[in-house]
């Protein structure tokens, strides 16, 4: 086993799961290289040190999650590596039983337990660092997550078990922090929590969302500013103005209506109804106008009818959403909806879940034709084989759809903005050439 000086020691922080997580394990990053460690974020080339940042949500993510944590132990074992770490959601929900069937690893910590694991590294956690971030993502965009935790307890949801009750941060230290990335060069700041719209509840006993986009819609640098995880429920309409009368703010929400059946939603403790949900969506729409609607599903949960299941799908074609990604309910210990009787069979979830997304990729498709002939703003991420690929507004990081222009035509600046004349769709994709 080869054993080297702390500091020239190589650090990989491997992240899985939620763009949560990757704040997290950037803030881990930050903190070890403040303590020169020479800590990376994804590349286990030479590593020495591996540090898991897990994920605990559902089925298929938990299993992604012990997979990467036994691959590693056995690195372990062979002495490809030296110590390894595991952190995040599934550590905070499992580790005790995790602890005894993987004793490779050399500790396990929770999601609020960065001090503990930093002693492992004979340092001290550093507050002021926070704001001090170094991202892991491309550099023109970045994710600011704006609270911890969340309140709520949706029957089908592990996440306050993993992550605690909402906490927001300071206006003061999100706008301090995002000062910091737009001097770093980030144009595109994506506000992130477990529940964005409840920011402020706790702090300032008031829905203090409208307040932050004021304040961050000031930042020099910052050209788009994009929100993700609303909820429906009680939603502070004050949002939309905001949004309308921001001159930054992306026309796009992401908002997880997770079904509209009432019968469900009751069942998931939603803590709303079909009627409010139409409120919000028509709300959105006239409040800013051309605004682009992410929104997520969930399918098979406990009791969920085939009735139920129409009704879903009635909702979507009605109300035509720009962006729509679909979950299958995963029986999670400890949830109120594990004490149901998970009674619709895995193979009707796939079915349901393949039947949305197919009525929704349709009018996806029939959504990205209406643009052809438009010119829209892009953001271009990355070259990609013959391509340059870049994002309108009303397209997140990894999850939406994409703008391509031939390199052969067009020469596209990484990380800056430049207007894409559309000539042809697909149902997940537009395709242009850059005008000047
Ligand atoms: S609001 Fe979101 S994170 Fe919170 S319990 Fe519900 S689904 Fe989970």
């Amino acid at each position: 086993m080869k054993t080297k000086p702390n500091s020239t020691k190589k650090v990989s922080v491997v992240t899985l799961g939620c763009s949560k997580n990757l704040v997290d394990s950037e803030n881990i990053v930050t903190q070890l290289r403040h303590g020169d460690w020479n800590a990376e974020h994804e590349d286990q080339e030479d590593a020495d040190v591996v540090i898991i940042n897990t994920c605990g949500f559902i089925e298929t993510a938990k299993q992604e999650s012990i997979d990467t944590i036994i691959q590693f132990s056995k690195a372990k074992s062979e002495g490809l590596i030296e110590n390894l770490f595991v952190t995040g959601c599934l550590s905070e929900r499992y580790r005790k039983e995790l602890a005894n069937e993987i004793p490779e690893v050399d500790a396990w910590y929770g999601t609020l337990e960065l001090p503990g694991l930093l002693e492992k590294f004979n340092i001290d956690f550093k507050h002021e660092l926070i704001g001090e971030r170094q991202t892991s993502t491309p550099k023109h965009f970045a994710y600011l997550k704006i609270a911890e935790g969340c309140s709520r307890a949706c029957a089908f949801c592990a996440i306050p078990m993993m992550r605690g009750s909402h906490i927001s941060r300071t206006i003061e230290s999100l706008v301090e922090e995002a000062h910091k990335l737009a001097s770093y060069g980030v144009k595109e700041l994506i506000l992130i929590s477990q529940e964005l719209t409840y920011y402020g509840l706790d702090l300032y006993k008031e829905r203090a969302l409208p307040k932050l986009i004021e304040a961050l819609d000031q930042i020099e640098g910052i050209e788009w500013i994009r929100l993700h995880y609303a909820y429906p429920g009680k939603f502070p309409m004050p949002v939309f103005e905001a949004m309308a009368g921001a001159k930054h703010v992306c026309k796009y929400l992401d908002i997880p209506l997770q079904h509209v059946s009432d019968s469900i939603l009751k069942r998931m403790k939603r803590h709303t109804k079909k009627t409010e949900v139409y409120r919000v969506i028509e709300q959105a729409r006239a409040k800013v106008p051309g605004i682009a609607i992410r929104t997520t599903f969930l399918v098979g949960f406990p009791g969920e009818t085939e009735a139920d299941f129409q009704e879903l799908l009635d909702f979507i074609v009605e109300m035509e959403f720009e962006r729509v990604g679909v979950f299958q309910y995963s029986h999670e210990e400890g949830t109120s909806g594990y004490l149901l009787d998970d009674d619709v069979p895995a193979e009707v979830k796939v079915e349901r879940s393949n039947r949305l997304m197919e009525v929704q990729r349709k009018i996806s498709e029939k959504k990205n034709r209406a643009l052809i002939g438009r010119t829209l703003k892009v953001l271009f991420d990355r070259k990609e084989g013959e391509y340059f690929v870049g994002r309108t507004e009303y397209d997140s990081p990894e999850v939406d759809n994409e703008v391509l222009v031939l390199a052969e035509n067009n020469f596209a600046r990484i990380g800056d903005f430049a207007q894409v004349m559309i000539s042809d769709a697909t149902e997940y994709d537009l395709f242009g050439d850059i005008i000047v």
